[in-house]
């Protein structure tokens, strides 16, 4: 009889234990949404030498296609286009910037790949890219197959240095952090081309006319927002997925390409 009431005894214990737990796990899988909310903005990552994605102009203001983005998402999932924190993301920081929770979602000219499917999160694509050569107007190159041995400008974590070595494998890789320092060593002579984005090269040329795009483009590059896979951050990501969908189907997405692509994007 004792041991049956011990028994009991137990396995009340360790309901309450159970129930207990589940309780502090509900407390720190506290839903992004929410937080969000509570804090009244959202913290997004995205490009400042990316232009038109995301860029600094000349007035020192954060500009581009990502940031607008942002803004119509923060409209539509907080009810105001002002309530966002900017932060700057690198290609090569993005997704530990969302895995290790320092923003809430990354809008920074960013590919959905399949390997990087596996780490973070993407919304559906928003836009597609293509990605090509920029080279000075008087280059010998002027196609993929004259880069042979060449030494290739690319920024580190971005799909163009993958693709690129892939392609042409004889050439070597001169790898910086930031899309500024890029261009610069391309100015300062120290590559013969750099390769990324269409859309990037555009911002580029829009600023120097002593370069040029070559004709090819290498691959699609659809654009997608990041966010971290977790449980605890579905419900801002469904909130922002939702607000994305209406963002492509009431015109404002045609809006906001026709405004950054318009002046320098060329296709
Ligand atoms: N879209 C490409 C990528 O995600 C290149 C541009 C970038 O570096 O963000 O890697």
């Amino acid at each position: 009889m004792i041991i049956y009431k011990k028994i009991t005894l137990i396995l009340i214990i360790c309901l309450i234990m159970t129930s207990l737990t589940g309780c502090i796990k509900k407390m720190a899988d506290e839903n992004l949404l929410k937080t969000v909310r509570e804090r009244g903005k959202i913290i997004a990552g995205v490009k400042f030498d990316a232009k038109p994605f995301g860029f600094i102009d000349q007035d020192q203001k954060l500009k581009g296609f990502d940031v607008d983005l942002i803004r119509e998402i923060a409209k539509r999932v907080l009810g105001d286009e002002n309530a966002v924190e900017f932060q700057q993301v690198t290609s090569s920081n993005r997704i530990f910037s969302l895995i290790s929770g320092n923003v809430d979602m990354v809008a920074a000219t960013m590919t959905i790949t399949s390997p990087r499917q596996k780490v973070i999160d993407f919304s559906r694509p928003y836009y597609v890219a293509g990605q090509a050569i920029m080279v000075a107007k008087d280059s010998s190159v002027k196609t993929l197959k004259d880069l042979s041995g060449r030494r290739v400008i690319i920024v580190l974590g971005s799909t163009s240095e993958i693709n690129i070595k892939q392609m042409v494998p004889s050439v070597k890789i001169l790898g910086f952090r930031t899309y500024t320092d890029a261009f610069e060593a391309l100015k300062s002579g120290r590559g013969d081309v750099l390769t990324t984005d269409d859309t990037i090269i555009y911002g580029f040329l829009s600023e120097n006319s002593k370069y040029k795009i070559l004709k090819d483009r290498l691959t699609l590059e659809p654009y997608g927002l990041g966010f971290k896979k977790a449980e605890k951050t579905q419900s801002f990501q469904d909130a922002v997925d939702s607000a994305l969908e209406q963002i492509m189907q009431d015109g404002t997405m045609a809006k906001i390409q026709r405004k950054w692509t318009a002046d320098f994007i060329k296709k």
